[in-house]
């Protein structure tokens, strides 16, 4: 089973104020996605499983920003709390219908499973998420398309989840065999390479060593930035699961990632 991950900052429009989505992008992805399923390269059918997860952009960060969602909070805060809360959901639940509307059309037989319907946290992490129907999905030939959103929290209430946590979870229960995680930047580097012209690329992490110098240069959004992603990733190749990190605005990129062409980008494995 392979996951692919499309970040935000691909699907959306990631600085704007308002919702946004970049169709350029989102139809490249689907057109692409479609091309590896079907080309002669793949040795994988549906059936093996793919599982789409994608992030929530500008239609999940700036609210979940401006609500503070997974900050502690006072009671008399509760409903505006809720109404924030209700507010993502929404949103994220739009950009997930135009994006599997986008797979529809390019055949993909895609089904949408939200997280906020059934996970639950406990301090924001994972605490009750059910894989069966996922399962079922996968064995029937479907693919599920997951994505960042809010749930209910044990602890303190309301969470954001993150895509990347959401990859974790699936790949660690599912047993994955791969992951591909698209973003706007071929890799990870030892500063942020948006902000700094001396950050060097780094081809592979192994370690949880090899990214701590990077905390203090990673903006961090709402669900960790890059930082975040490394560490959930990292999680998973202590069991073994491989995933990089590509570029998905090069073209064709997200298409050789998934037939396991080499990509430029980096490599999170134990090996
Ligand atoms: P997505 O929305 O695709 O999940 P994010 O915006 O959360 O992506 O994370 C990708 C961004 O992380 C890049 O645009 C880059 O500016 C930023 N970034 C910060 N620090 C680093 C780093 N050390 N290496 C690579 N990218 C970094």
């Amino acid at each position: 089973m392979i996951i692919l991950k499309i970040g935000g900052s691909i699907l959306t429009e990631k600085d704007s104020a308002k919702p946004e989505v970049n169709f350029d992008n989102l139809n490249r992805v689907a057109k692409e996605i479609k091309d590896a399923l079907y080309s002669d390269n793949f040795s994988h059918d549906l059936s093996d499983g793919l599982v789409f997860v994608h992030g929530a952009g500008s239609f999940g960060h700036p609210p979940a920003k401006k609500h503070k969602i997974g900050q502690p909070f006072k009671d008399e805060e509760y409903l505006d709390k809720r109404i924030g809360f209700a507010e993502i959901q929404n949103e994220v639940k739009k950009l997930n219908s135009i994006i599997c509307d986008v797979f529809i059309q390019h055949g993909i037989p895609c089904v949408a499973i939200p997280p906020s319907a059934f996970v639950t946290t406990h301090n924001k992490r994972v605490y009750d998420f059910n894989l069966n129907l996922i399962k079922e999905y996968i064995k029937e030939g479907f693919v599920p398309v997951i994505y960042g959103d809010v749930v209910l929290d044990k602890d303190i209430k309301m969470a954001v989840i993150s895509g990347d946590q959401v990859i974790q979870y699936i790949a660690k229960f599912l047993k994955s065999d791969r992951i591909v995680l698209g973003t706007d930047v071929d890799g990870v580097y030892t500063k942020n390479p948006k902000t700094h012209d001396d950050a060097v690329h780094i081809d592979k992490v192994s370690s949880i060593e090899d990214i701590e110098s990077l905390e203090s240069t990673t903006n961090v959004d709402v669900t960790g930035g890059m930082v975040g992603k490394v560490k959930e990733l990292l999680e998973l190749a202590d069991l073994g699961i491989e995933s990089e990190i590509i570029d998905a605005n090069e073209v064709g990129a997200i298409s050789k990632a998934l037939q396991g062409m080499e990509v430029r980008g980096t490599k999170i494995s134990k090996n």
